[in-house]
């Protein structure tokens, strides 16, 4: 038999579990005509969250002035309202230049760790991270360095650790805020140490902040480019989640701080953004109408909006349980429970979420496919109405009951 095509080595760490094995089993389950309740991934569109009107009539509007190629940075409009926009939280040194519209933030962060990386370069990631993370510094010859958000300290990083990781081949320090999956949100002053950090370092700072508006009773967000001030610091947005357009494909990279340190690297961003022509022009319309104001959807995080009430569903279906707690999520569009040691002692989180997905028709992601290890938590979104959130509760406890007696 001729040699089989094999895959790449650089493959070999990389994971993606949000559309893993336990997806793949929840499509053959539905083939064979089961409803299935998927809480695996953060897509407004399948729960009825439209993007807002006026972004699709901007895009519709465009479509004639959309047919070519366009500048490998994206539209001047598109830029110079991000530009805009980071300027206004107090961003230094942004300007066209600096700021790259991809498709979508994972591009955008493939890239910005493909024009850093040398082989064996350390990041320093969150833990659990989105792991896209992981698999971008992998594949591009990083290697990851955890740094724990625990449950036990609300999933905020102890600056102590983070320092503690840092050695000779010590490149950046990645910030996922507000945070997916744990919902976590960072306060200034801890913003403020993990800055003197990359400071004293030399880090680039990557922060994903793609949750920027989805905050939850006041939870205050502070943007990480504010508190850098002249360090370095890429800052990730984008449509999929806030303006709730995932499909469009567009996500922005600004970049802040003293630009003489950065200007190789920009130029190694703008080379790769060369290569690949340009971001989708189409959807790239959309971007200064969803900047130019409030974002719409503080309407579904405010008291009587719809994300409100599911999160409040997630709160109750927890209290309610014998065997969970939760950290109640600031931002984000997910809950991240954990499955108490004293409730059940014995708990593998991946075999649960296969449970729940055989025996009760609930898919979720197991706390470990965000980079966890021995991880007693699992993830789901909370972009279903109120009222399924709370039978998908009714079924966590049921599967656990079951767990329990075994
Ligand atoms: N960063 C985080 C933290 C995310 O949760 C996601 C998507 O879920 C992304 C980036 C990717 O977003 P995009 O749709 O802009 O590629």
């Amino acid at each position: 038999m001729p040699a089989p095509i094999t895959p790449s080595a650089h493959l070999a760490d990389v994971r993606y579990e949000i559309r893993g094995a336990l997806t793949r089993r929840a499509r053959e389950l539905e083939a064979a005509g089961r409803d299935i309740v998927k809480l695996n991934i953060g897509n407004p569109a399948r729960y009825g969250f439209a993007t807002p009107a006026h972004l699709r009539e901007a895009v519709a509007a465009r479509l004639a002035d959309s047919e070519g190629y366009g500048h490998e940075q994206g539209l001047d409009a598109a830029r110079e309202a991000v530009v805009a926009q980071q300027r206004a939280r107090g961003a230094q040194g942004v300007s066209v230049e600096r700021v790259f519209i991809g498709n979508g933030v994972s591009e955008l962060i493939d890239l910005s760790l493909r024009a850093l990386l040398q082989p064996g370069d350390e990041v320093l990631l969150p833990s659990p991270d989105y792991p896209l993370w992981s698999a971008a510094t992998l594949l591009n010859g990083g290697r990851p360095r955890y740094y724990r958000c625990l449950a036990q300290n609300a999933h905020l990083p102890d600056p102590d650790e983070v320092e503690a990781l840092v050695t000779s081949r010590t490149r950046a320090l990645v910030l996922i805020n507000p945070n997916n999956p744990t919902g976590a949100v960072y306060p200034r002053p801890l913003l403020e140490r993990l800055v003197a950090i990359a400071a004293r370092h030399g880090l680039l700072l990557l922060t994903d902040e793609i949750y920027d508006e989805i905050l939850y009773d006041g939870a205050p967000f502070q943007p990480l480019a504010d508190v850098a001030g002249a360090q370095p610091c890429l800052s990730f947005g984008g449509l999929s989640k806030v303006h709730r357009a995932c499909g469009y494909r567009v996500g922005w990279l600004s970049l802040s701080g003293d630009p003489a340190r950065t200007a190789a690297y920009r130029d190694a961003l703008q080379l790769l953004a060369a290569l690949r022509l340009c971001a989708n022009v189409t959807a790239q319309w959309a971007v200064e109408p969803a900047l130019a104001g409030r974002a719409t959807i503080g309407a579904l995080t405010a008291p009587g909006g719809r994300l409100h009430a599911a999160r409040q569903a997630v709160l109750d279906g927890v209290r309610a349980s014998r065997y969970l707690d939760l950290v109640a999520p600031a931002g984000a569009l997910y809950a991240f429970p954990q499955v108490r040691a004293d409730a059940l002692p014995q708990f593998d989180d991946d075999a649960f979420a296969l449970r729940l997905l055989e025996e009760e028709a609930v898919l979720v992601v197991p706390g470990s496919s965000f980079n966890v290890p021995q991880s007693r938590h699992f993830r789901l979104t909370l972009l279903p109405p109120p009222a399924q959130l709370a039978d998908v509760f009714v079924r966590i406890e049921r599967v656990l009951g079951r767990m329990a007696l075994e």
